[in-house]
């Protein structure tokens, strides 16, 4: 099972994740990123990188996140989706958001 992104990346684009991914398998478009299931490698390096918590290993989503493993897997397979390899600035009023977030 690989790690997924869920619902607290929405408007965030801080990308610190993708920066430790050895297998460059973040894919993002205007509003957040996701994880491609067939090339992460488990490795776990992401899940403490984002400073709102948005990763997890997909076995271990919450119920209420559980749309986000389909979704991961669909958007990375989206005509005109982003392989994202290196961090980039973050989406105006992500820093307000994480705030929101309680982080
Ligand atoms: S650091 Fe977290 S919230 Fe930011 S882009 Fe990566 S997964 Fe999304
Ligand atoms: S678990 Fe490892 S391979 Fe999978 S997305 Fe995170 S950093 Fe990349």
């Amino acid at each position: 099972m690989a790690y997924v992104v869920t619902e607290n990346c929405k408007n965030c684009m801080f990308t610190d994740c993708v920066e430790v991914c050895p297998v460059d398998c973040f894919y993002g478009d205007e509003t957040m990123i996701y994880i491609h299931p067939d090339e992460c490698i488990d490795c776990g390096a992401c899940e403490p990188a984002c400073p709102v918590e948005a990763i997890f290993p997909a076995e271990d989503v919450a119920e209420d996140q559980e749309k986000w493993i389909d979704i991961n897997a669909e958007k990375c397979e989206e005509d005109g989706i982003e392989n994202i390899t290196e961090a980039r600035d973050p989406l105006e009023g992500a820093d307000e958001r994480k705030t929101a977030l309680g982080f």
